[in-house]
C-alpha cells in the first residue's frame, strides 16, 4: 500500500499525520485493518525475556535477612554507629557525610542476619526510592541524646513514614554530659514516635556508638523488629535484585554490590543490570571474601559486568549470553532516545543555546564524584539549593575523575567544575589552571552545599550601601577663568572628601548627583576638609551654583549580597 494511501486513510479518521510521524500500535492496527491486513506485534518487550516472579507460592518462602538504613540529623552518629556496627574499620579516615563503602554490609546477630544500607542520610535513602527500589525494611533512627529532635530527625520520620518502614530509635551519644533521654522521648512523642517505654510500640536503645555501647542491644532489637515482620524471599527462583553501588575498579573492571529481592545468584550465572549485561566472574561478600552464591537481602559485590550501572537500577539473572545482550543494549537504546528527547541533543550548541535562553542568575556547575551512590544525593543536595534569585543548573555530572574535557565544558558554559572525593587529572589540572578555571574540591556534603551556595552569592549584583560623609554650605560663588565655577562653602557637619559623591539640593530641590571633582583650601588642593573650614568646591557637570546651596558627600560602600532564601 502506498504510504500516500495510509496518510490518506489517518487523515479521513482524523489524525492530522506525516509521512513522517509513527503512529501507536492501536492506530497502526486499525488503518491494517481498514486496508484488509492483520497487525503482528513483533516489537521488543523485555518482560517476555525476564521471568519476573509469578504470585509466589508461600511454601516456596524461607526467611531473609532485614535491611536496614539508618538517617538522622548530621552529626548525631550515623556514621560512627555504621562504623561501630561494622566494626569501625573506616571510621577515623573517613570525611564524613557519604562513604565511599561498597554500599552495604551484613552484620550476625543471634536473631540471624541483619543486611545494612551503608549510605547514610536521607538522600541516598530518597534517591532509592525514586527510583522504585523499595529496599529498606528498617530504618534506625539516630537521635543524639544531647542535641534531641532536629529538622533532619523529623525529615527521618516523614520519611519512614512515607515509605510506611517501621522505626528503630537509637539514642545515641548516651555517655555525653548533656544527654536527656526522657526530653528526647518527649520530643519524639510529639511526632507521633512513641516508645515503647512511653506506651507506644517503637523501640528506643539509648547507645553510644562512640564508646560501644549498647550495640548489641540494639541489634537485636533490629532483629526482634524484623522477625515480628515475617521478612521473607524466595531463593530458589531467577536471581533479582537491586543495585547498590557501583565503581570502576582500575584493575578488575566494574565493581558493582548487589543485593537480590529474590532467588540465588552463583558464580557463572548472565545478569543484565541496567543497560549492561555480563557473565558473573566472582562474587565477595561485605568483607572481601569469595563466595560460591548467594541468596535473598545479603549485600554482595560481583565481578563480570560490561560497564557501571547506577544504584538503583534492577538487576536480573537471564538464560544466557544472547538474552543478557539483547536486554542490555535495548534498554541502552532506550536510554539514548530518552536523553535524545529530554535535552533535544545534548550538544554544545544545545547546551550553549539554553544557556542564552536563560536569565543571567544561573549557577551551572559540573560534578564529579567518586561512586555514583555519592553522586546521586550530592546531584539531589545541590538542586535543592536553587533559590527566588539563583537557580542552580547541573549542566553535567558523573562518576571519575575531573578530566580536560570537563574543564573544556565548564569553560564553554561558564559552569564551575566540583569534584566531590574526586580530583583533576594532571591535563584537566593544567588545562585549568592556563584558562584560570578554580577546580573546588570537597570532601563532605554540608562542604560543598556552603561552597555552592557561597558560588551562588558571587553571581548576585552587589548591593550598595550609602554612608553619608558630612554636608557643606555655599557661602560664595568665584568664577575661575580655566576651571569656570566654584562653590566657596563651609563644612558644616562631619567632612567633604575629594572624589566623593555629592549631591546638591537647594532647598528641598535636589539639582544633581555626582562627584566633588575640585576641592581646595586657599589655593592649595586638598583630600579632606573638616567640619567648620572654608573650602573651595568643583562638582563634575554642575556649576549652576546658587548662594546656600547645600552639598551632601556621601561614600557608596559596596556590601556582599547576601541569598535571602
Ligand atoms: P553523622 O553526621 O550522623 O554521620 O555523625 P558522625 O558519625 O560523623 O558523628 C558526629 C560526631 O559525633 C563525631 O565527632 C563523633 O565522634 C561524635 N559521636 C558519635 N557518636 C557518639 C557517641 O556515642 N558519644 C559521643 N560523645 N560522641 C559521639
Amino acid at each position: 500500500v502506498k504510504a500516500s494511501a495510509v496518510v490518506a486513510k489517518l487523515m479521513e479518521m482524523g489524525m492530522m499525520v506525516t509521512i513522517n510521524q509513527s503512529v501507536d500500535q492501536e492506530t497502526a492496527t486499525l488503518v491494517a485493518s481498514e486496508f484488509e491486513f492483520e497487525t503482528k506485534d513483533v516489537s521488543f518487550h523485555e518482560s517476555s525475556l525476564l521471568e519476573t516472579a509469578p504470585q509466589e507460592d508461600p511454601d516456596n518462602l524461607k526467611p531473609r535477612p532485614p535491611v536496614v538504613t539508618v538517617m538522622g540529623h548530621v552529626d548525631h552518629g550515623k556514621t560512627t554507629l555504621l562504623d561501630a556496627l561494622r566494626e569501625g574499620r573506616v571510621a577515623s579516615a573517613e570525611h564524613g557525610g557519604i562513604t565511599q563503602h561498597i554500599g552495604a554490609y551484613d552484620v550476625e546477630t543471634s536473631h540471624g542476619h541483619v543486611t545494612f544500607l551503608d549510605t547514610p542520610g536521607h538522600e541516598a535513602f530518597t534517591a532509592m526510592r525514586a527510583r522504585g527500589a523499595k529496599l529498606t525494611d528498617v530504618v534506625v533512627l539516630v537521635v543524639a541524646a544531647d542535641d534531641g529532635v532536629m529538622p533532619q530527625t523529623k525529615e527521618a520520620i516523614d520519611h519512614a513514614k512515607a515509605a510506611e518502614v517501621p522505626l528503630v530509635v537509637a539514642l545515641n551519644k548516651i555517655d555525653a554530659s548533656g544527654a536527656t533521654p526522657q526530653k528526647v522521648l518527649q520530643q519524639l512523642s510529639e511526632y507521633g514516635v512513641l516508645s515503647e517505654q512511653w506506651g507506644g510500640d517503637v523501640q528506643v536503645f539509648e547507645i553510644s556508638a562512640k564508646k560501644r555501647q549498647g550495640l548489641q542491644e540494639l541489634l537485636e532489637g533490629i532483629a526482634v523488629q524484623a522477625e515480628m515482620m515475617n521478612l521473607q524471599a524466595n531463593p530458589d527462583c531467577k536471581a533479582s535484585g537491586v543495585v547498590i553501588e557501583a565503581q570502576l575498579d582500575r584493575g578488575r573492571g566494574p565493581l558493582v554490590t548487589l543485593l537480590l529481592q529474590a532467588g540465588t545468584l552463583k558464580q557463572g550465572d548472565w545478569i543484565v543490570a541496567g543497560q549492561y549485561s555480563g557473565r558473573v566472574r566472582s562474587l565477595l561478600d561485605s568483607q572481601g571474601q569469595q563466595l560460591k552464591q548467594v541468596g535473598p537481602c545479603v549485600p554482595v559485590q560481583i565481578l563480570g559486568l560490561s560497564g557501571v550501572p547506577k544504584p538503583g537500577d534492577s538487576c536480573h539473572c537471564v538464560e544466557g549470553d544472547r538474552v543478557a545482550k539483547l536486554i542490555a543494549t535495548h534498554r541502552s537504546q532506550q536510554q539514548r532516545e530518552r536523553e535524545l528527547i529530554h535535552s533535544g541533543g545534548a550538544s554544545l550548541e544545545n547546551v550553549l543555546q539554553k544557556t542564552s535562553e536563560k536569565e543571567n542568575k544561573l549557577l551551572r556547575l559540573i560534578i564529579k564524584t567518586d561512586v555514583f551512590g555519592s553522586l546521586e544525593a550530592v546531584e539531589a543536595a545541590v538542586k535543592g539549593l536553587s533559590t527566588s534569585q539563583v537557580e542552580v543548573e547541573i549542566v553535567h555530572s558523573g562518576v571519575g575523575t575531573i578530566t580536560e574535557s570537563d574543564v573544556n565544558l565548564a569553560l564553554t558554559t561558564g559552569a564551575h567544575v566540583i569534584g566531590f572525593h574526586s580530583k583533576p587529572d594532571s591535563k584537566a589540572q593544567k588545562r585549568a589552571t592556563r584558562s584560570k578555571l578554580t577546580l573546588y574540591s570537597c570532601h563532605v556534603i554540608y562542604d560543598m552545599v556552603d561552597q555552592v551556595r557561597q558560588l551562588m552569592q558571587s553571581l548576585l549584583d552587589p548591593v550598595f550601601e550609602e554612608v553619608v560623609l558630612g554636608q557643606a554650605q555655599v557661602r560664595q560663588i568665584f568664577s575661575v577663568s580655566k576651571l569656570g565655577k566654584i562653590a566657596g562653602c563651609v563644612v558644616s557637619e562631619g567632612v567633604m572628601a575629594r572624589s566623593a559623591h555629592v549631591r546638591v539640593k537647594r532647598g528641598e530641590e535636589l539639582l544633581c548627583t555626582s562627584r566633588i571633582s575640585g576641592l581646595r583650601r586657599f589655593k592649595e588642593d586638598v583630600r579632606r576638609v573638616e567640619a567648620g573650614y572654608e573650602c573651595g568646591i568643583e562638582v563634575e557637570g554642575f556649576n549652576d551654583w546658587q548662594e546656600a546651596d547645600v552639598l551632601e558627600c556621601f561614600e557608596r560602600k559596596q556590601t556582599e549580597a547576601k541569598l535571602t532564601d
